[in-house]
């Protein structure tokens, strides 16, 4: 069976990426599962993060890596948190919705999008980088209980419900699942998961 790393430790992206992966016949595991240490995300664009966990994650499993990095960008905010979506929130989600509303409101501007880069890395470091995103706008207060993350305070454009209110409907229309639309043909047609750009390392 055809084996894939997602280079993450964070259970909610995990639980998405194999819902996608599932129909291709991979076996997945991820960093978080063998135990690999977490890559430090210093680059300033959610593509270079993305090419870090990548790569880290297929040098050292020596397997194909899938490395995703990803945030919500609000408009009340000149698109912060961006790629400091994770360290914006901390461990306090909460706090984290009501500065997002609070912006929102104070500037009347609602706007807001989701961006997921996903990378694919071979263990000889070559990467190929695909990028999908979602837009839409915050809700006024946190609503729907699945999802994880900034779920709770986003509604995607055509829908009147939030992230965390669709449930199994996010994985159909997500910033990520946009994202994995390129990435799934690649990984379907190959023996050996082979990206369509190539940057040799
Ligand atoms: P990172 O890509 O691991 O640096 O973290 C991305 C952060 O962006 C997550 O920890 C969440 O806070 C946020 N995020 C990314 N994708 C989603 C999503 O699908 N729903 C909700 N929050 C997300």
């Amino acid at each position: 069976m055809k084996k894939l790393v997602i280079a993450t430790h964070n259970p909610g992206k995990l639980k998405e990426f194999r819902t996608f992966l599932a129909p291709l016949g991979y076996e997945v595991t991820s960093s978080g599962e063998l135990g690999l240490p977490e890559p430090a995300e210093t680059a300033p664009d959610f593509v270079g993060n993305a090419r870090i966990k990548a790569v880290a994650a297929a040098k050292a499993s020596g397997l194909p890596a899938l490395g995703d990095d990803s945030g919500l960008c609000v408009s009340a905010l000149n698109g912060q948190p961006g790629v400091y979506s994770s360290r914006y929130a901390g461990d306090d989600y909460p706090g984290a919705f009501a500065k997002i509303i609070a912006a929102a409101e104070a500037k009347n501007d609602w706007e807001a999008w989701f961006t997921c880069a996903l990378c694919l890395a071979q263990p000889d470091g070559t990467t190929g980088t695909y990028i999908g995103e979602a837009f839409g706008r915050i809700a006024p207060a946190p609503r729907g209980e699945n999802g994880f993350g900034y779920d709770p305070i986003f509604i995607p454009n055509g829908y009147e419900q939030s992230y965390a209110e669709l449930g199994p409907e996010k994985d159909k229309i997500s910033h990520r699942a946009r994202a994995f639309e390129q990435i799934g043909a690649v990984l379907a047609d190959a023996e050996k998961p082979r990206s369509r750009l190539h940057i040799k390392p």
